[in-house]
């Protein structure tokens, strides 16, 4: 049954305040600039240069860098927290970072207790009458958010990329061949290796509630510097799986009851973070052999859920169609029809990375494709949040399906919101690439409306009209090959009245 407009608009308002109340509203200390100087006096010594850590630090970043400098020699740098040693990078890095869970190559992650803090300058060699003037700047952050491993996006560029939101590792139950052939668990690069062999433009390595995977993803984005890795982790709880995309802190899993505000004490905190909750297998049976598969959390406040894991890689080999129960649709389609904005995205749920491509479900199986505005963690949230995703459930990389929709002056993209008034037209067109023979289907509010199906266009695009009838309704499309299997699933577009 839908919700009506006003109820979900009340619904959403209220969810909204309640949101904002819950925020976290601490805000970071402003940077330490440190300054200083090194003469011949200083040579073969090891300087301090001290910067405070306030209570409840998440992140520490120390940028080092030379003001000027009369000889090539620099000093070598490392760093000690009140209590112990955090690591040593000499002259190898100007910048490093530490949390809790990750920390810059050479550095430990791990609590950042309050105090004084000192980076050591080492310096082995300062020539008579040379001088090195020096800047540290340290930024300390205070409440958890999106973690980047890379210090720039992977791509600047805005388009379409293509990755896998649902890769298991050693770090919980993922295994693969050890150098004896001996089936072990699997180490993280092993995973991130094989979809970087894919040409998959991000991985999202999402094992179970764990946290401990981010450090080797930091150290790994360094040298896969093609693509991007997003943090993520499976919440796996006895009432439900469900993805968190972009955070590395803790986040509860023990829920004891699947009602509505167990779950949101983790689905708020990730929210709160500007985290991304994607349900995963929703369809997939409960029991001995999956604890908490299902999905049997009492319904949430709109907006908890940002997307839904329609296409899982293990469901689509096991049954060998994407289509079907045990799929996500069901609740994907719930949620649209009580009017929320939900991104239907894929994930090959992958446990082996050495698992070949012939074989459905392997990683990158389904594939989902992102228009993003660059290719970073930033950019992928945002991607995501947009609704500009379809599934591409053969990892083929020549093809596309993109939507969008005019009515008079009102534009909108695949995820978009169109108005469109009682007794208007909206005209849809639709880009399908890739699948020539190919069948366009169009469904609106869940269902298929065959008298709006149309071959896919040997090139430009297809399109269709709709009339307003002054209600809420969402249209998406899919795409079936010649064989009549579908392929491609995209995301809606939402009319509003
Ligand atoms: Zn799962
Ligand atoms: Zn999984």
């Amino acid at each position: 049954m839908k919700t009506p407009l006003c109820a979900t608009l009340a619904a959403l308002v209220l969810f909204a305040a309640g949101s904002a109340l819950a925020a976290d509203r601490r805000v970071d200390p402003p940077e330490q600039v440190i300054t200083g100087r090194l003469t011949r006096a200083d040579h073969q010594t090891h300087r301090e240069v001290v910067f405070t850590v306030p209570p409840g630090a998440t992140r520490v970043t120390v940028r080092f860098r030379y003001l000027r400098r009369t000889q090539d020699a620099g000093v070598d740098i490392g760093v000690f927290d009140p209590e112990r040693f955090r690591g040593w990078s000499g002259t190898t890095r100007d910048v490093f970072t530490l949390s809790t869970e990750e920390a810059t190559p050479g550095y430990l992650p791990g609590p950042l207790p309050a105090g004084r803090w000192r980076l050591v300058l080492s310096a082995s060699q300062i020539r008579p009458g040379a001088e090195i003037e020096y800047e540290t700047r340290v930024a300390v952050e205070t409440r958890p958010r999106p973690v980047e491993f890379a210090d720039a996006p992977i791509n600047p560029a805005p388009g379409w990329y293509r990755g896998d939101f649902h890769v298991h590792t050693g770090d919980s139950d993922g295994s693969c061949a050890a150098h004896s052939g001996r089936e072990t668990h699997c180490p993280v690069y092993r995973a991130v290796e094989t979809a970087a062999g894919r040409n998959l433009d991000f991985v999202a390595i999402t094992d179970h509630n764990t946290t401990a995977h981010y450090n080797e993803m930091r150290e790994l984005q360094e040298h896969f510097d093609k693509v991007l890795l997003a943090p993520g982790r499976e919440m796996t709880t006895f009432f439900g799986h469900a993805n968190v995309f972009g955070l590395t802190q803790f986040l509860e899993y023990r829920m004891t009851q699947p009602d509505a505000a167990d779950a949101l004490s983790w689905i708020q905190a990730a929210n709160d973070s500007g985290g991304l909750v994607s349900v995963n297998h929703p369809g997939v049976a409960t029991g001995e052999e999956c604890m908490g598969c299902g999905w049997s959390v009492d319904p949430l406040p709109p907006g908890s859920i940002g997307a839904v894991e329609v296409v899982n890689g293990g469901t689509l080999d096991e049954f060998g169609t994407p289509e079907g129960p045990k799929q996500g649709f069901d609740l994907w389609d719930r949620l649209l029809n009580q009017g929320e904005h939900v991104t239907g995205i894929g994930g090959s749920d992958i446990h082996n990375p050495d698992l070949p491509t012939e074989r459905l479900g392997t990683l990158g199986s389904p594939t989902t494709a992102v228009y993003m505005p660059e290719l970073s963690v930033k950019g992928l949230l945002a991607g995501v949040r947009s609704g500009r995703v379809f599934i591409d459930i053969d990892m083929r990389p020549d093809r596309l399906l993109d939507l969008r929709a005019e009515a008079g002056p009102a534009r909108a993209e695949m995820g978009g919101s169109l108005p469109l008034a009682r007794g208007a037209t909206a005209t849809f067109f639709v880009t399908a690439r890739g699948v020539p023979g190919g069948q366009i289907e169009v469904i609106e509010d869940a269902a298929l409306v065959p008298a709006l199906a149309r071959p896919t266009p040997a090139e430009g695009e297809a399109s269709f009209a709709v009339s307003g009838d002054g209600a809420r309704h969402w249209i998406r499309v899919q795409v079936r090959d010649i064989h009549g299997r579908l392929v491609l699933i995209g995301n809606p577009i939402y009319l509003t009245p």
